[in-house]
């Protein structure tokens, strides 16, 4: 039988009206004769209500607490998602994730999922019932609840039809695909009809939350095929495809953007071996994520090292780095939380270089200042202050044509350098 794994976001179950209508689909893909798995998210909002709620309690809860505390959202849909399938004559299971045992490292706010015993949905799906599964949220090895970090329920689905080789996954949300870059800041962005894993991957890690970058690992990694679709209406929606397909690929493939980043900066470190080992060692025990790592070219004996975070771990980097500073002796550390980091994303320029120089050239025109610069094969990403943050994906979204009209002239002339 065709199985299909659905997960549906926080906005597609975000009230009673919404979670009978996502009912009333699972229905009709029964009725089509589909076995199913569905993971959904908590209501929409709900997991910042628990995080604020949290906040007011004690700002530095411990990680484990929190993790017992937002993981309830998912609950509550779960439970809601299985009576309204009940309603409809539909058999359906609700389970946590640490009943199908989605097992995960202990790292809390953040796991990552290193199995899935699949044996217990397998059993139910041989009975013909819906299984209904809480996304976002796993189990240590001893029991302790953890949950994937923002936007995890992604993961889950996709976990769970690698696990269990699903035909299809599907992740229903609030947009009909994915778009040449967040349709909430560039209106004129259009849906593609698909997208290679690893520019999807791009994307996501540069801060397309569509999709959670750990699911996109997933289906790369177990070849899961993949569709980004909207809740709300019918449509083909995006397929994530495991091959670039023949026709001629464009330059660019889509934008991404994070508004939430900081760099911080530690000078006049004494440059010699070591040095940046002990810099990112602590850091990395401290789990914290870095990206674009620049290192100056020494100057009387020592050099500077910049790097970027997200907002939200920005204070710790700091402390953690002026420690690091007095042990190697450096001169001083320096941050800036207000950084945004803006990308685009396309296999189209592993095989064209004026790329960089166009993107360069279209901030410059916007009188918009690079901080930071930072590329991969089909990646170049920037730092910029953050207010310049819609300005900068606008004005590239054009430039790169990714409107579908107009710069025709200025794409051929990129492809011949
Ligand atoms: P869900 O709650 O369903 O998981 P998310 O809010 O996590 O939904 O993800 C969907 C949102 O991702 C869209 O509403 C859109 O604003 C945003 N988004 C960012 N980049 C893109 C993109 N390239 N294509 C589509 N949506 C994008
Ligand atoms: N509820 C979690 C979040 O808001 C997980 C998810 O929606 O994917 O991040
Ligand atoms: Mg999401």
């Amino acid at each position: 039988m065709f199985l299909a794994v659905e997960k549906y976001g926080g906005t597609s179950v975000g009230s009673v009206e919404r979670i009978n209508a996502v009912a009333d689909r699972i229905a009709t893909a029964r009725q089509r004769g589909e076995s199913l798995v569905v993971v959904v998210s908590a209501m929409a909002g709900e997991t910042n209500r628990l995080l604020d709620l949290a906040t007011k309690v004690d700002p530095d809860a411990l990680a484990r607490e929190m993790d017992v505390l937002v993981s309830t959202g998912e609950q509550v849909t779960i439970a809601l998602l299985s009576m309204a399938l009940h309603k409809r004559g539909i058999d359906a299971r609700s389970y946590t994730g640490g009943q199908v045992r989605i097992l995960t490292d202990s790292i809390h706010g953040k796991a990552r999922i290193r199995d899935i015993d699949a044996a217990r949905v397998r059993t139910d799906l041989e009975l013909n019932r819906v299984v209904v599964v809480a996304g976002f949220q796993g189990v240590d090895d001893d029991g302790n609840i953890t949950t994937l970090g923002r936007g995890g329920s992604d993961t889950t689905a996709v976990a769970m039809a690698a696990a269990l080789e699903a035909d299809e996954c599907r992740i229903f949300t609030d947009v009909d695909g994915v778009y040449t870059a967040d349709p909430r800041i560039v209106p004129e962005a259009r849906r593609l009809d698909q997208i290679t894993v690893e520019e999807m991957l791009e994307l996501a890690s540069q801060g397309a939350k569509v999709l959670q970058t750990r699911s996109v690992e997933f289906a790369g990694k177990y070849h899961v095929p993949l569709r980004v679709l909207s809740s709300f209406e019918d449509g083909p929606g995006t397929l994530i495809t495991h091959e670039a397909s023949d026709m001629e690929q464009p330059l660019i493939s889509g934008i991404a953007y994070n508004r939430d980043e900081a760099k911080v900066t530690i000078r006049g470190v004494p440059d010699q071996p070591g040095a940046a080992s002990r810099i990112f060692g602590p850091i990395s025990k401290a789990h914290l994520n870095i990206d674009m790592i620049i290192q100056n070219v020494a100057q009387d004996g020592t050099t500077d090292v910049t790097f970027t975070v997200n907002r939200d771990e920005y204070p710790e980097a700091m402390s953690l780095l002026n420690k690091t500073a007095k042990e190697l002796n450096a001169r001083d550390v320096v941050g800036d939380d207000t950084l945004a980091k803006i990308a685009i994303v396309g296999v189209g320029m592993r095989s064209h270089s004026g790329v960089a120089a166009m993107m360069f050239e279209t901030l410059a025109a916007e009188g918009i200042n690079i901080e930071l610069i930072s590329t991969s094969e089909i990646k170049i990403s920037v730092g910029v202050n953050d207010k310049y943050l819609e300005l900068a994906v606008r004005a590239l979204h054009k430039a790169f044509g990714l409107d579908g009209e107009g710069t025709e002239e200025q794409l051929a002339e990129a492809k011949d350098s």
